[in-house]
C-alpha cells in the first residue's frame, strides 16, 4: 500500500536538471566514444535516461546497458548482500565502462558491480552516482562523478523508491508523515 503523508523536496527538478547537464559535460570530457554506460536498476532508470541525453548534448555517443541488482528488498536499510536480478547483455571485454547508479551509500552495490565487470575483462570501470551519502560507507569505494552530496536521510523520487512507490516524482525528497 502507498505510504501516507507527503514528500518534502530536497533536490528540486530544475536543480537536478542543471546538475545532470554538468555531469554530462564532465563525463564527456573524460571519456572516449567507445564508452558503455551500465545503469544499475531499478533506481537509476530516470537518472540514466536524463544523463544519456546530457551526454548527447555534450557530444558523446555512448551505448547503454542495464544491470538489475537488489540489496534492499522493501526495507530502508541495506541487507548487506547484493544479488543479480537481471544481468547485462552486452559483451564488455576490452571496453571502457561507466556504471551509473542513483545513490552511493554503504558502497556494497557499486563495489559488487565494479568487481564483476573487472572480472569480465572491462578495460576500465568508472562510476557516476547522482547522490552520495559519504558518511554511510561500509566498503572503501568512491564514485568518479557525483551529482550531489546527500544527507543521511532516506530519500525518494526521480527513480528512487520506498516499497516501489514514489519513483515517478520529478524531484528528490524525504517522506514526512502528516
Ligand atoms: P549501497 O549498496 O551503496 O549501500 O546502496 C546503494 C543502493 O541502495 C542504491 O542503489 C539504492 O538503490 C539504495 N539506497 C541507498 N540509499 C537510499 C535512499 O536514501 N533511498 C532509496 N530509495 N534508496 C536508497
Ligand atoms: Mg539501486
Amino acid at each position: 500500500m502507498k505510504p501516507e503523508g507527503t514528500v518534502r523536496p530536497l533536490f528540486e527538478e530544475a536543480r537536478i536538471a542543471v546538475r545532470v547537464g554538468e555531469l554530462g559535460k564532465e563525463i564527456a570530457a573524460a571519456s572516449n566514444q567507445n564508452v558503455l554506460l551500465i545503469a544499475i536498476l531499478k533506481g537509476s532508470f530516470v537518472f540514466s535516461a536524463d544523463l544519456i541525453r546530457a551526454l548527447h548534448s555534450a557530444g558523446l555517443s555512448p551505448q547503454i546497458d542495464f544491470l538489475s541488482l537488489s540489496s534492499y528488498g522493501e526495507a530502508t536499510e541495506s541487507f548487506g548482500r547484493v544479488d543479480i536480478v537481471h544481468d547485462i547483455s552486452d559483451r564488455i571485454a576490452g571496453r571502457p565502462v561507466i556504471l551509473v547508479d542513483d545513490i552511493l551509500e554503504s558502497g556494497r552495490t557499486l563495489s559488487f558491480a565494479k568487481t564483476m565487470l573487472i572480472d569480465r575483462g572491462a578495460e576500465s570501470v568508472s562510476a557516476c552516482v547522482l547522490l552520495d551519502k559519504k558518511n554511510k560507507r561500509k566498503v572503501a569505494i568512491e564514485a568518479d562523478f557525483v551529482g550531489f552530496d546527500c544527507p543521511d536521510q532516506f530519500v525518494v523520487g526521480y527513480g528512487l523508491d520506498y516499497a516501489h512507490y514514489f519513483r515517478e516524482l520529478p524531484f528528490i525528497g524525504v517522506m514526512e508523515t502528516a
